[in-house]
C-alpha cells in the first residue's frame, strides 16, 4: 500500500513528507484493519511535520481523523463488523491502570498512544486501530464531512466544555479554522452568543456564514465581556489579549497541542478577579461519544476542502499559509 511518512521534520515548504510503498499493517488481537476513505488534515499534523512536536517514531504516517470501512478483524475483535464505517481518532490507546485513567481522566494517561504520532495514521491506504478507540460516525454526514469531527470536532468540544460558558452565555473564539468553526456551531445551537476574533479573510468569511454574533481582528476587544473563551490559534501572544476580554470568574481554555510562548502576564489586569486559564489535553472516549451524539442531533456539518491523497503536502502547506477556510480532507481513490 501507499503511505505518507514524516521523513525529516522541517518547514512544510521544504518537503518534510515522503510517499512510500509499505506492507499493509496486520491487526493485533483487539485491532481492526481499516480501508481508508478519507483523512482530515489537522494542525497537529503540521506541527509534527515541521518538528514543533518531537517525532515519537521515525517515519511515522501522520493523520488522525480517519474515516474508512472495516476490512479485517483481529482475533479478539468483535465490536464492529466487516464493511462497517468507522472513525479513527487521535487517542489510540491508554494503559487503563495509571492514576489518571483510574479516576476517569484517560486523556491525561501517563502512557498513551496516539494515532499518527506513535501509531501510523491515516495518510495512507490502510491503518489499524484498537477497536475500543474507534467510533461509529453520525449518519448525517458523508465521509469527507465526518473526518474533521474526529479531532477538530472532539477537541473543540472538550475545549468548549472547559471554557464553561452557561447556556445563553457569551463565548469568545480566538482563531477560526477547522476546530473553531465546528465548535461555534455547537455553541450557537446551545443558544450562546459567539464572538469570533481572528485574522484572515477566509476565516472571517466562514464565521460570517455561520451567523456568529460578531467578528473582529484577533487583537480586538469583543463588543461585550466574555463568560468564557477558547484560544484555537497557536499564538501565545493572544493569551493576555483573551484574558483581558474575560468577565470576572470566566475561563480561557487553550485548545491546541502546541502554543508559542506566552508573554508575561499582568496579575491585576489579566488574572485577578478569578479569571482562569486552562489547557486542554487530548480527550476521553466519553468526550468523543458525547460530541458525536451532539453532532448528529444538531446535524453539524464542517466546511471542508477536498484534496486527493497524493497531494497531502499541498494540503498541509495550504493550512500553514491560511489558503482555505474550514478543514482540509484527503481522499483515497
Ligand atoms: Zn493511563
Ligand atoms: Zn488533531
Amino acid at each position: 500500500m501507499q503511505a505518507w511518512i514524516v521523513d525529516t521534520p522541517r518547514p512544510i515548504d521544504d518537503g518534510p513528507l515522503r510517499r512510500i510503498e509499505r506492507d499493509r499493517p496486520e491487526p493485533g488481537p483487539t485491532d481492526i484493519l481499516v480501508r481508508i476513505s478519507c483523512c482530515g488534515v489537522c494542525r497537529t499534523d503540521l506541527h509534527l511535520a515541521e518538528g514543533d512536536l518531537p517525532p515519537r517514531r521515525r517515519g511515522v504516517t501522520p493523520g488522525h481523523e480517519v474515516v474508512g470501512r472495516v476490512e479485517a478483524l483481529g482475533s479478539d475483535a468483535g465490536r464492529f463488523s466487516i464493511g462497517e464505517r468507522v472513525g479513527v481518532p487521535w487517542l489510540g490507546a491508554v494503559d487503563g491502570t495509571c492514576p489518571y485513567c483510574r479516576r476517569g481522566a484517560e486523556n491525561l494517561c501517563s502512557a498513551p498512544t496516539f494515532t499518527g504520532w506513535d501509531r501510523d495514521g491515516g495518510y495512507a491506504d490502510f491503518c489499524v486501530v484498537d477497536e475500543g478507540f474507534a467510533y461509529r460516525l453520525p449518519m448525517t454526514v458523508d465521509d469527507e464531512h465526518a473526518a474533521p469531527l474526529l479531532c477538530a470536532g472532539i477537541i473543540g468540544y472538550r475545549a468548549w466544555r472547559s471554557a464553561d460558558v452557561p447556556i445563553g452565555g457569551r463565548l469568545g473564539i480566538y482563531g477560526f479554522g477547522g476546530s473553531a468553526h465546528i465548535t461555534a456551531q455547537i455553541a450557537l445551537h446551545m443558544g450562546q452568543r459567539v464572538h469570533v476574533l481572528t485574522r484572515g479573510e477566509h476565516n472571517q468569511e466562514l464565521a460570517r456564514s455561520l451567523g456568529v454574533d460578531s467578528i473582529g481582528a484577533a487583537t480586538d476587544a469583543p463588543p461585550e465581556p466574555l463568560d468564557g473563551a477558547i484560544l484555537f490559534a497557536p499564538a501565545g501572544e493572544l493569551v493576555p489579549v483573551a484574558l483581558r476580554a474575560l468577565d470576572r470568574g470566566a475561563t480561557l481554555a487553550i485548545a491546541g497541542i502546541w502554543l508559542s510562548d506566552i508573554p508575561a502576564l499582568n496579575y491585576e489586569r489579566e488574572l485577578f478577579e478569578e479569571r482562569r486559564l486552562r489547557s486542554v489535553t487530548a480527550n476521553t472516549r466519553q468526550d468523543g461519544e458525547e460530541f458525536l451524539a451532539l453532532a448528529e442531533r444538531f446535524r453539524i456539518t464542517p466546511t471542508t476542502v477536498g484534496y486527493p491523497m497524493d497531494r497531502a503536502p499541498e494540503a498541509l502547506a495550504d493550512l500553514e499559509h491560511g489558503r482555505f477556510g474550514g478543514a482540509a480532507v484527503l481522499h483515497n481513490g
